[in-house]
């Protein structure tokens, strides 16, 4: 009688099935695995997509536009809105964003990160739930919730590094002098220029990106699997409903995230268990 397959016991359908196998093949046996995320990981962890129907915004209604030029005109204002959030759409996304942990989808990227299987994850969320799954080497694209940043010397904090006296607002970095903002890139707020070159040189380096939880429409996201691609690259996808990248990608894994990933760090870690972490 045939060894039981430890994998098999979630229906995700043999085809999904044999196509997860094959996406392991291509990340065993890859020199360096670039993961990119975007909304849609986040969702199984109750983080609605922000726009369209029981979206965020659809919901509380849109943040502001030109958001990094109001912080700019008035951070003092900036500030007293971030500690005292008044406005519909921000209490929302403090709500959900204080609710929510990281689902299957986060724990098996750090899980292929800690089996040595991915470099770098590069994110479009702000939502700090891949630092709390445990992932290390991470980029994040339009900043972290939780952290603050100098828009001068772009130095990041933790919350306990630099309180905030509400009495001395904004405040000021400890490093240069310059006015600290939350580290969430706001609509008309350029990505911070050191992790826009740390995404490119993630991205050259790479010879199989995981595309997880986005469609990778916007820039500069839109530009990294095609990057990937063109310098002979594997692109594995996995989204529930097909995007503009499944007809390029590589490979495209139509199921939830979550359950998907889960069974790939699976299939990848049966096929080489041995590779340390570096
Ligand atoms: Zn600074």
């Amino acid at each position: 009688m045939a060894a039981a397959d430890p994998y098999s016991a979630c229906d995700l359908g043999p085809e999904l099935d044999v196509a997860i196998a094959r996406a392991a093949e291509r990340i065993a046996g890859s020199g360096h695995v670039v993961a990119m995320t975007g909304a849609g990981l986040s969702v199984e962890s109750g983080i609605s997509p922000f726009r369209g129907k029981g979206g965020l915004w659809t919901r509380y209604g849109e943040p502001p536009m030109d958001g990094f030029q109001r912080f700019l005109a008035d951070p003092r204002r900036a500030w007293q809105e971030r500690l005292s959030p008044r406005e519909p759409w921000l209490v929302g996304l403090v709500e959900t964003l204080a609710r929510a942990r990281p689902n299957a989808g986060h724990r098996a990227l750090a899980g292929l990160e800690r089996a040595g299987h991915c470099a770098c994850l590069i994110t479009q969320n702000i939502d700090d739930l891949h630092r709390q799954a445990g992932q290390r080497a991470l980029l994040e694209i339009h900043g972290n919730h939780r952290l603050l940043r100098c828009i001068e010397c772009v130095a990041r904090f933790e919350p306990e590094e630099l309180p905030v006296d509400p009495d001395d607002l904004p405040p000021r970095c400890p490093r240069c002098g310059g006015v600290v903002k939350g580290d969430t890139v706001n609509f008309g707020e350029p990505i911070p220029p050191d992790v826009l070159r740390r995404c490119y040189e993630q991205v050259e380096a790479a010879d199989c990106m995981i595309v997880a939880g986005t469609s990778a429409s916007v820039y500069p996201a839109a530009e990294f699997p095609y990057h990937v691609l063109q310098a002979g690259g594997a692109v594995i996808e996995v989204n529930p409903e097909p995007t503009d990248l499944t007809e390029v990608a590589t490979l495209a894994l139509a199921g939830p995230g979550g359950a998907v990933l889960e069974r790939l760090l699976g299939r990848v870690v049966a096929l080489s268990p041995g590779r340390a972490a570096s």
